[in-house]
């Protein structure tokens, strides 16, 4: 018999289990939910989440004037779906599709946009 034991992850709809030591951290969450959960609560940066082929993707606008950009400082145009509101930005990081169960969440706390990439336009 497996010594490991599981149990349902607390995030309502998740139906990944934690495994028993995490359970052992303290953890109630599976681990893809806890790393949504950090980055939920980090109040660095601007987040912003943007629909791509069915998943809720989402990405950070860092300091422009980082020296180390994501998509190597391409610009992207960025309109909020919600105002209409467009922007242009130099330093977008994706951090991937945030699991279903988690998507309520997100779409109410970060902004909903439309993002175009400017293939090897740096400038601003
Ligand atoms: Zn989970």
């Amino acid at each position: 018999m497996s010594a490991e034991l599981y149990k349902q992850c607390a995030t309502i709809g998740c139906n990944k289990q934690v495994k028993d030591y995490r359970q052992q951290q303290g953890k109630e969450t599976c681990f893809a939910c806890e790393y949504w959960y950090t980055q939920l609560a980090n109040p660095q940066d601007t987040a912003v989440v943007a629909w791509d082929n069915g998943e809720l993707v989402h990405y950070r606008l860092c300091s422009k004037d980082s020296d180390m950009k994501g998509f190597y400082g391409d610009v992207f145009t960025i309109t909020k779906e919600k105002t209409g509101e467009v922007f242009r930005w130099n330093n977008v990081w994706y951090q991937g599709p945030i699991p279903e169960a988690l998507h309520g969440l997100f779409l109410e706390t970060r902004p909903l946009v439309r993002l175009f990439r400017n293939y090897g336009q740096k400038q601003l």
